[in-house]
């Protein structure tokens, strides 16, 4: 009989092809999660070994480890529902908003899995540029209704300003000439000095 050619667990963090005397540590971190999940570990006989082989969780050889390339994770701090990471490295990602590849780095999802408790198979869809964009688009959003929700004649010439420097940031022309037509008004009547000066 022919004898299948025998997996191996490859580390998702160096690609590498790595028998259990190399991933050590990882191998230890799954019994200890396994032992807490089952009380009756002892009976299952598992081959924690397997459990990597093909496996869609993240995790990393020995060497990575050792090396920093990889860093340990905390599974008690995850919220997962199969299996947990059981550590972290730089995964490169593809923007979905500008197309540009971006690095998913091992602390920053530490971070997200950890600190902010995101589901562990959550991935970020845009680079940090874009993410910073639609962060301060949101934030003009925000502002803008809020000024916007006031009178027109409520409106502070620090707030015209505001509006003046988002739709400028929107490049809405037709706005900011507005916006500045009101604010030259509310100027001028608030400070006579302005009206005189532009008539010389
Ligand atoms: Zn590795
Ligand atoms: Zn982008």
């Amino acid at each position: 009989m022919k004898k299948g050619k025998r997996k191996y667990a490859k580390c998702p963090s160096c690609k590498a092809e790595v028998h259990k005397t190399e991933m050590k540590m990882a191998i230890s971190e799954m019994e200890k999660v396994d032992k807490i999940q089952y009380n009756h570990y002892k009976d299952l006989k598992i081959d924690t070994y397997n459990s990597f082989i093909d496996s869609n969780f993240d995790w990393a050889c020995d060497i990575c480890l050792e090396d920093k390339k990889a860093i340990k994770a905390n599974p008690s701090l995850q919220n997962y529902s199969w299996n947990p990471n059981y550590a972290y490295y730089d995964s490169q990602l593809k923007c979905r908003n500008c197309n540009s590849d971006f690095i998913f780095a091992k602390k920053e999802k530490k971070y997200w899995f950890e600190s902010l408790k995101f589901w562990i198979d959550s991935v970020p869809v845009h680079c940090i540029i874009c993410r910073k964009k639609i962060r301060q688009l949101k934030l003009e959003n925000t502002m803008l209704s809020d000024i916007l929700k006031k009178d027109e004649t409520d409106i502070s010439s620090d707030e015209l300003n505001k509006i003046i420097e988002i739709y400028t940031n929107w490049e809405k022309e037709e706005r900011v000439k507005y916006y500045q037509a009101i604010l030259k008004k509310k100027n001028s009547s608030l400070n006579p000095w302005v009206k005189t000066e532009i008539q010389i």
